[in-house]
């Protein structure tokens, strides 16, 4: 048993002062009592906060950030950088999986985010061959969440079909497509082959309504088992006309009417829909995945966020791409997107005197923890000891108590103000350095010399 004491913390009733954490071999926390001296404690002169979970990233492709901003040589959308994607996923190995991933993770955990929810679709060898472990990228992941040390939901991707209603994959897609049967094996060896770490859980990832059928993705959920399931839904407006010309529906409309949507599904993006659409999201107790930066990055739109929480939907955050990698940021961006299109301020906050930072937190944490399917998301007794320190002395923090701090962070602040972070007890980031980070960076940037000099 370990026992830290901070300054300050957010409990699941609110702030509080004076709070001792007590932790326990294993990684989960074992008491928590507020008002109380250090007595003994590892003591932190800081503000405690919840890890915060993020529940959507392809981590390879933090490899390629930054790679596809020109403009000229091919359309300047969303399937013109899915080119530029699928060109750089087509050489690379597991080690290189493993050194990218182990990057993005060691990011994610500096900036506050302490469990990520891979949805991870390149699964098989560069010319679309099972390797001969089946899981052996999922492996290469394992190997990455185990070295920054961040908690790992893997959702192993089912990509079944390349166009909508059942048609061919391309040959860009031969590295993430298997049948159902494939699947369900791939979906067990990846448990297998995650199990050394500590509470990894495994779910799956549906690619698209794209990817699937009706009878593929009933199959697939059906034989998962209660495990969240994530799939991308409506992130494009040519996805959208695509479907409407193959069914005469949307794809929001067409997964609620041919697919049992309940609270164990994450609905990723989810950017393009009616208000109809958006009341049925938010009835259906799944968490929308919201993945602000790469949504804009993309140009794949605003989610119409204020209908949504009127109906009492949840949502959590991604960062999805990773072309950068800061959850105060995407925090903000989710805020600062509402607030240009609609020409007002504070849009996520509940009502008059509610502080929009603690509305981002809070929502984010309790989709995000729902979404990943662990017990996470809050300081208390039973729950994983994922735990944010923020530092008091940042000028954008001092001085301040409340909410004001988590405002203070999310829209004032830079990415030095997480000071230390801890995941399932254990220390991995102390005075804004993540204790790897040197080795880590090092083997990412020879991968990334070497991958970019072949290409
Ligand atoms: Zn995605």
């Amino acid at each position: 048993m370990k026992t830290y004491h901070f300054s300050q913390a957010l409990l699941p009733d609110g702030w509080a002062r004076d709070v001792r954490i007590a932790v326990d071999g294993d990684g989960w926390i074992a008491a928590v009592q507020a008002g109380t001296p250090a007595a003994g404690a590892e003591a932190h002169a800081g503000i405690a906060l919840p890890g915060l979970p993020n529940l959507h990233s392809h981590a390879f492709q933090r490899g390629m950030a930054g790679l596809a901003e020109r403009r000229g040589t091919m359309e300047g959308n969303f399937w013109g950088w899915r080119d530029v994607m699928y060109r750089f996923l087509a050489v690379l190995d597991p080690d290189d999986v493993s050194a990218i991933a182990a990057q993005a993770y060691v990011e994610m955990v500096e900036s506050g985010f302490t469990a990520v929810a891979e949805f991870h679709y390149l699964h098989h060898a560069p010319d679309g061959r099972p390797y001969s472990d089946i899981a052996e990228m999922a492996g290469a992941i394992g190997r990455a969440a185990a070295e920054s040390g961040i908690g790992l939901t893997h959702l192993p991707v089912f990509y079944g079909f390349g166009r909508f209603g059942g048609g061919p994959t391309d040959p860009g897609q031969r590295r993430f497509v298997t049948g159902p049967d494939d699947f369900a094996r791939l979906v067990e060896a990846s448990g297998w082959a995650l199990r050394g770490l500590p509470d990894a859980q495994v779910g799956i990832a549906p690619h698209s309504v794209r990817a699937v059928t009706a009878a593929t993705l009933n199959a697939v959920v059906a034989a998962a088992g209660p495990v969240p399931v994530h799939i991308h839904v409506a992130e494009q407006q040519r996805e959208v006309d695509e479907c409407l010309a193959w069914c005469g529906r949307r794809p929001v409309d067409w997964l609620h009417d041919e697919a049992a949507v309940d609270q164990r599904w994450c609905l990723v993006h989810a950017t393009q829909v009616t208000a109809a659409e958006v009341a049925r999201m938010a009835a259906s107790g799944a968490v929308v995945g919201l993945c602000p930066i790469t949504e804009a990055n993309l140009g794949d739109g605003i989610f119409p966020l204020p209908p949504f929480l009127e109906g009492g939907g949840r949502f959590g955050l991604g960062s999805d791409s990773n072309v950068r990698i800061d959850a105060a940021e995407e925090m903000r961006l989710l805020e600062y997107g509402q607030r240009l299109r609609d020409q007002a301020r504070n849009i996520v906050a509940g009502g008059e005197g509610q502080s929009t930072g603690r509305a981002l937190y809070d929502r984010a944490l309790d989709g995000g923890a729902r979404a990943l399917g662990r017990r996470i998301g809050a300081l208390a007794v039973g729950r994983r000891a994922d735990i944010v320190l923020l530092d008091a002395e940042h000028p954008a923090l001092g001085g301040r108590t409340g909410d004001h701090l988590l405002d203070g962070w999310i829209f004032a602040a830079d990415g030095r103000a997480v000071s230390r972070v801890w995941v399932g007890g254990r220390p991995v980031v102390v005075e804004g350095r993540h204790v790897s980070r040197e080795t880590v960076r090092r083997r990412f940037a020879a991968t990334i010399g070497r991958l970019l000099a072949a290409q």
